[in-house]
């Protein structure tokens, strides 16, 4: 299986939404197989669907990996479990939602796996750390690149206020990067 150049988007908004965010980083980065490339900042945004609940820390991770992506799936779950997620609700509060937004450049189209993610053009908390870490990667479905999709968004939605940048990942040397420093954001 060759290595396929992975975005995952992840999001928090119940209990330390960063140190949550920082775990599930860190659970990313010992998945076999699979290293961390480039972080995007953490946004903040009101929630979406069901809005009695807490704001959402967002951000985005460009990831390489060797497995399949049904398999990722399957890991970034078990992950999510692991850390203590419930699903009551859809949108609903949740410690870490991590989501596949694209697997190289296929398109999947499974019961319980449909990448790229349906939503990435209509969610400005995905498309805004999407463009910081990968502004000229194109949509496989929709043509266009992220920061294309991002301004037609922008166009469309005059009144949103973007979201907040809260924190930004770390600059750190090389060899720092091999200990995994490099992925966790620092309180504020
Ligand atoms: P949304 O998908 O709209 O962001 P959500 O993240 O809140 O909503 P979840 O409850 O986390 O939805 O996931 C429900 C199911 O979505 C998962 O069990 C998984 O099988 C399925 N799913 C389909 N496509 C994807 C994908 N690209 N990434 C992650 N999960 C996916
Ligand atoms: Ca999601
Ligand atoms: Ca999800």
């Amino acid at each position: 299986m060759s290595e396929c150049e992975v975005l995952i988007g992840f999001g928090s908004n119940l209990g330390d939404r960063r140190v949550l965010i920082n775990q599930a980083l860190q659970a990313l980065s010992d998945l076999s197989a699979t290293s961390l490339k480039k972080l995007s900042s953490l946004y903040e945004t009101a929630p979406v669907g069901y809005l009695e609940q807490g704001a959402f820390l967002n951000g985005a991770v460009l990831v390489k990996s060797s497995l399949a992506a049904s398999e990722l799936l399957a890991q970034l779950l078990a992950i999510e479990n692991s850390m203590g997620r419930v699903r009551k609700e859809r949108w609903g509060p949740r410690t870490i939602d991590l989501d596949i937004l694209f697997y190289g450049n296929e398109i999947i189209d499974e019961v319980d796996l449909v990448v790229p993610h349906l939503e990435i053009a209509e969610r400005i908390f995905v498309l805004e750390p999407l463009n910081e870490i990968v502004p000229a990667r194109q949509h496989p479905q929709l043509g266009g690149t992220i920061s294309e999709l991002l301004h037609k968004y922008q166009l469309s939605h005059p009144e949103e206020v973007p979201c907040e940048i809260v924190a930004v990942p770390p600059e750190v040397a090389l060899d720092e990067v091999r200990d995994g420093i490099f992925y966790r954001y620092s309180q504020s």
